[in-house]
């Protein structure tokens, strides 16, 4: 008997998923480029199950019981290439090579047509919970083609992680719909610390906060709708004290965040499938932002006039009562803002979905949010319930789903308030912002877009609809002004 998957790449995630494949029962050959990285792999975890160590990739795939299972965790881009280049000639029609990294879907939707024409599965996979989701339990989203995930599947969701008993790994779509259901877990990832973020800064700046008095602020905003992993560790990350200076840790890590690219990915394809996933993109930008700390270090010498108020906030939130109001303002700003970034994200993928002929179903994609993945929330509960209803009654933005009208209608004055108060008091909140701007644009009986259509044609003869009649018309606005039915 062969082994039942083979593993090659194995450093921190190829390493843990081939330990949590064992774990549960599976025999797993193990390859890496460097034989060093397999035999540490064999010396410290031999007992944890069945380990076959091979030397090169025609070993790995000489040690498997056909149809073969080859899942590939090297760097993403080109050794992904690089590995598959050597692993074709090695493999026999209907065999599976898997791609667990964290590949870019149109390499993945490349890839799995080169395979597919040679009878071989391609399934990109995209997997979420860093190493230690690796190997207790990640949140698992495969694409490639149903049949591949009828043998496949059953492997995936017993080492994904549970909620409930259920696991948090369903076949998502087919060619890269798997990569791309990832990166957009990502891009509101990078929204939802973005939010976390602007929360802190907005409590710290105008009411005095300290981030030790804040780490009881987000442990006791984890027993409300805002319960989730992100909520949970800020708490533990603002507690902590750095061990050289005695300050808060947070105060001597310096303030530049860093990016892989996944947020970069979902903002670019936001644009592409025509989404306005504002939220993603004001994240990836602050993160940008941050980045840049000579400028911003310029910034500060040059402007001087920053913010001119009567009252200071400080006096403002002087008093305890005042501080609690505007920590609930915050919490609920927060909130709403976390729902708007998964609305837009959600919006995004049934665009994508049209566009690469993918067939998601967005109630199985939060269902596989609920654990194990970074943006884990109590919220995916409530969102799958919103798309509970059958086809043709769920909700066309997730902000109409009821639930989510109710919560933005009762957040909404404390909101308002939050990004005034940012706006007043010079403090950045790009997503709380961007994010009510969102709701208003939504919502706005008429928007000035009739402005920019007007320039438009008056610029490049663009031209323009009409509201009270049917047809396209441009203005003659360097002859008589007169209007044409083009
Ligand atoms: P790395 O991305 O650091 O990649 C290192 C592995 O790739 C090693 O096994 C290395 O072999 C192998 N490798 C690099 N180049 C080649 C090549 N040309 N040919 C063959 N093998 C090569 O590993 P990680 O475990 O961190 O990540 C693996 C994948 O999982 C990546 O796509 C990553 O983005 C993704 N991912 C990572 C997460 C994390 O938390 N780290 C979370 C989720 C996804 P050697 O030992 O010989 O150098």
């Amino acid at each position: 008997m062969g082994a039942d998957i083979g593993v090659t790449g194995l450093a921190v995630m190829g390493a843990n998923l081939a330990r949590n494949l064992a774990r549960n029962g599976y025999t797993v050959a193990l390859h890496n480029r460097t034989v060093a990285r397999t035999d540490a792999l064999i010396n410290s975890y031999s007992a944890e199950g069945a380990f076959v160590r091979t030397e090169s990739l025609t070993q790995l795939v000489e040690a498997l019981e056909p149809p073969r299972r080859v899942l590939v965790m090297v760097k993403a881009g080109a050794p992904v290439d690089a590995v598959i280049d050597e692993l074709v000639p090695l493999l026999d029609a209907g065999d599976i090579v898997i791609d667990a990294g964290n590949s870019f879907y149109e390499e993945t939707r490349r890839r799995e047509e080169a395979l597919r024409q040679k009878g071989l599965h391609f399934v990109g996979v995209g997997v979420s919970g860093g190493e230690e989701g690796a190997l207790h339990g990640p949140s698992i989203m495969p694409g490639g083609s149903a049949e591949s995930y009828q043998t496949l599947g059953p492997m995936l969701e017993s080492i994904a992680a549970e909620y409930h008993g259920e696991p948090c790994c369903a076949w998502v779509g087919t060619d890269g719909a798997g990569h791309y259901v990832k990166m957009v877990h990502n891009g509101i990832e990078y929204a939802d610390m973005q939010v976390i973020g602007e929360a802190y800064d907005l409590m710290r700046s105008l009411a005095g906060l300290e981030p030790g008095q804040q780490a009881q602020v987000f442990r006791d905003w984890n027993t409300t709708d805002l319960a989730s992993y992100l909520i949970e560790i800020s708490s533990e990350v603002l507690e902590q004290e750095d061990e050289l200076t005695g300050r808060p840790l947070v105060d001597v890590i310096t303030d530049s965040a860093g990016q892989k690219g996944t947020g970069r990915w979902t903002a670019i394809s936001g644009l592409e499938v025509g989404s306005p996933v504002s939220t993603i993109a004001e994240s990836v930008f602050a993160r940008s932002i941050s980045s840049q700390r000579t400028l911003r270090q310029q910034a500060q010498q040059v402007f001087t006039a920053g913010v001119s108020t009567s009252v200071a906030a400080t006096d403002l939130y002087a008093s305890e009562d005042a501080q609690q109001d505007f920590v609930e303002d915050v919490r609920k700003a927060l909130y709403a803002s976390k729902l708007v970034s998964y609305a837009q994200g959600f919006d995004m993928l049934t665009a994508a979905g049209e566009e690469y002929g993918w067939d998601l179903d967005m109630r199985t994609i939060a269902s596989l949010w609920r654990a194990g993945c970074i943006i884990r929330a109590d919220l995916l509960d409530t969102i799958m319930k919103a798309y509970e209803a059958p086809a043709g009654q769920r909700p066309a933005n997730l902000l109409f789903a009821e639930e989510f009208t109710e919560a933005i209608n009762e957040c909404l004055p404390a909101w308002r308030r939050v990004v005034a108060a940012a706006a007043t008091y010079g403090v950045p909140a790009p997503v709380f912002s961007s994010s009510l701007a969102y709701y208003d644009a939504l919502r706005a009986e008429r928007l000035p877009a009739s402005l920019t259509q007007g320039l438009r044609d008056y610029f490049g003869a663009h031209t323009y609809q009409r509201i009270d009649k049917p047809g396209t018309f441009h203005t003659r606005w360097s002859e008589d002004r007169s209007e044409t039915e083009v």
